[in-house]
């Protein structure tokens, strides 16, 4: 995240007069101030609602300590990768394509000489480099896991021609890898396939600052993307919480979504071009900076959420916008999703064009977070939801009155029980952090079978307390070590009505696994949702695209596969 300027310059008088009824209330209630339970003196600048009730006093953050943050690299995540099971053995099912040609030596020494530099080739056939090659056959979750015994790691398009033109010519099967961040399987190999990993192609072209366009490799990591356009006044229009690692060319072929789409749409809006190279070594090159050109079928959507299956993206154009000159975040406690749902519908409507954000976190994944961090919760009491709610705009003084006025009104109807405002980039930082920190700290805790869904938003939590009876009924749940599941749990980003149901186990097992698929997926079709709103197909949900997608559908994408990819070398056993 880039600078943030906060407005501290609020009408003393006006918080003054609050300040001192509040610590009147809480003082005499509790003996001390109740201003956080970590907050040991008063706040200097005092930014809060109008507060009918002080017991349900929005409060300022005055200390909250950061989490600890993993960098996400391949590298740094996977050093007893020998622990996870292969996918090919936890997927049975998935046998190797015996059309695919297998690696040799001389592959080997084309590649060497095509690539030259000797970190642009990891090779695992003529040299033992199996704990080089390691982080790039398991996956982010720690959940799959591949027998790839080469990478490659071009540096422009023209070496990605021809790579993937040998390797078309040759019957030798590929996956494109970014920052390995995917959660569905989709950036590690299966069997054998050859990775080709982006992180060499890292260059910015050009950024104009008139109309905010900006042209990339694939491989430049979003958050250096997004540092380097908060230099300029700019955003990427995408931030989520991978973004220390994934890559650009990952996020387009993901079609991620993220915290701030609510805001600023999805990247099939937002992408104007891209580069691509074809399995045949064909140099795709609709890299326009134009905003509007109704020059015949915009293909270039075809690859954005293509997971690698078609070509490999190579650059991106995409259209930012500036960067807002202040922006605020809330932090609240709520007693139902009903609840939940009101204040959503209230930000919406008071908050309208400087509303950013408005995440759900259920009191399982605040717990979660607490339990793997160690940090103390910013609110005093426990909640069954939390929401995370954030304003972004160019008028200090106005969003904060507008905020102020929102939070007025969500507290004195009684919707928001409890809530603090971040005060300065450290408070706000943290407070995201227990949105973001949500998925990560649960990787440390074991593993996760995860559900990114989209459902309407009145059933959205309802999904998450069905599939804990479930498997509570089932005898799955429990505190100690002898019951598969450690928790069920959800959050998400509820202004896209797309929730994260994740069931936290102790290790993964077939037995937790038959107990949620393919019943998820039914509950989802029923109500008419997505069973994959934002993290795609890979080799998770390739089985199950059926859920959401017709046989119209599906028969006409794998026309478009065969079309593109007509030896199937391109990211084969996942997708459709
Ligand atoms: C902590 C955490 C939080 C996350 N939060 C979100 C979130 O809020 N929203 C969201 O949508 N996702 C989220 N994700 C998932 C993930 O980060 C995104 O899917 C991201 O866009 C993947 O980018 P990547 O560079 O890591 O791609 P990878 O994981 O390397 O690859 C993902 C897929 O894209 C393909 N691919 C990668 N690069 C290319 C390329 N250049 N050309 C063609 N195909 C390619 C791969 O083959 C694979 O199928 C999160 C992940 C983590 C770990």
């Amino acid at each position: 995240m880039g600078p943030r300027i906060y407005s501290h310059d609020t009408p003393v008088q006006f918080y003054s007069e609050i300040k001192k009824r509040q610590e009147v209330s809480t003082k005499t209630e509790r003996g001390r101030s109740r201003v956080l339970g970590i907050i040991r003196t008063p706040p200097p600048a005092w930014r809060r609602a109008r507060v009918p009730r002080p017991s349900l006093a929005i409060r300022t953050v005055q200390s909250i300590t950061p989490l600890t943050v993993r960098t996400f690299s391949a590298s740094s995540t996977r050093s007893d990768s020998r622990q996870i099971k292969f996918t090919s053995d936890a997927y049975p099912n998935l046998k190797r394509d015996p059309k695919f040609a297998e690696i040799s030596a001389e592959d080997v020494t084309y590649f060497k000489e095509l690539l030259g530099s000797q970190s642009a080739v990891i090779d695992g056939v003529t040299t033992d480099a199996k704990d080089d090659i390691e982080p790039f056959n398991s996956d982010w979750m720690r959940k799959y896991r591949g027998h790839t015994r080469l990478v490659l790691k071009p540096k422009n398009a023209e070496e990605v021609s021809k790579v993937l033109k040998y390797c078309n010519d040759h019957k030798l099967a590929v996956v494109p890898q970014g920052g390995n961040t995917g959660l569905v399987g989709g950036s590690v190999p299966v069997f054998d396939e050859i990775v080709v990993n982006t992180s060499r192609m890292n260059q910015i072209h050009s950024f104009d600052a008139a109309t905010g366009v900006l042209v990339a490799d694939a491989g430049v990591i979003l958050e250096a993307a997004d540092q380097y356009l908060a230099e300029r006044g700019y955003l990427f229009p995408l931030d989520l919480g991978a973004k220390g690692s994934c890559q650009i060319g990952g996020n387009v072929s993901t079609n991620a979504g993220g915290l701030r789409l609510l805001r600023y749409g999805s990247l099939h809006g937002s992408v104007l071009g891209l580069q691509a190279v074809l399995p045949d070594g064909t140099i795709v090159d609709a890299l326009s900076t134009l905003r509007k050109n109704n020059t015949g079928y915009d293909l270039k959507q075809l690859f954005i959420g293509a997971e690698g299956t078609i070509g490999l993206v190579t650059a991106v154009s995409i259209q930012c916008p500036p960067r807002p000159k202040a922006v605020n975040v809330a932090y609240f406690g709520l007693e139902s999703f009903d609840q939940v749902q009101k204040a959503f519908l209230a930000a919406k409507g008071q908050l309208s064009e400087i509303l950013s954000a408005f995440e759900l976190m259920d009191g399982g994944s605040q717990k979660m977070v607490i339990e793997a961090t160690g940090n103390k919760h910013p609110l005093e009491g426990e909640y069954p939801f939390y929401c995370l709610v954030e304003t972004s705009g160019s008028n200090a003084e106005h969003d904060m009155a507008k905020l102020e006025s929102f939070l007025e009104s969500v507290m004195s109807d009684g919707i928001v029980a409890d809530g603090v405002l971040a005060q300065d980039e450290t408070q706000f930082q943290a407070l995201w952090r227990w949105r973001e920190g949500i998925t990560e700290s649960l990787s440390h805790l074991g593993g996760t079978y995860k559900y990114d869904v989209s459902i309407p938003l009145s059933d959205l939590y309802l999904l998450v307390e069905d599939c804990k009876a479930r498997l509570t009924e089932k005898g799955l749940v429990g505190d100690d070590e002898s019951f598969p599941v450690r928790a069920v749990v959800g959050y998400g980003h509820m202004g896209d009505s797309n929730l994260h149901l994740n069931v936290a186990v102790r290790q993964y097992s077939k037995e937790v696994e038959k107990a949620i698929e393919p019943w998820v997926y039914e509950w989802i079709q029923k109500r008419h949702g997505s069973i994959s709103a934002e993290h795609g197909l890979g080799v998770a949900k390739r089985e199950f695209i059926g859920y959401s997608q017709n046989e119209t559908m599906v028969k006409l994408m794998k026309q478009l596969k065969n079309l593109y990819d007509p030896n199937g070398i391109m990211n084969p056993y996942k997708y459709i």
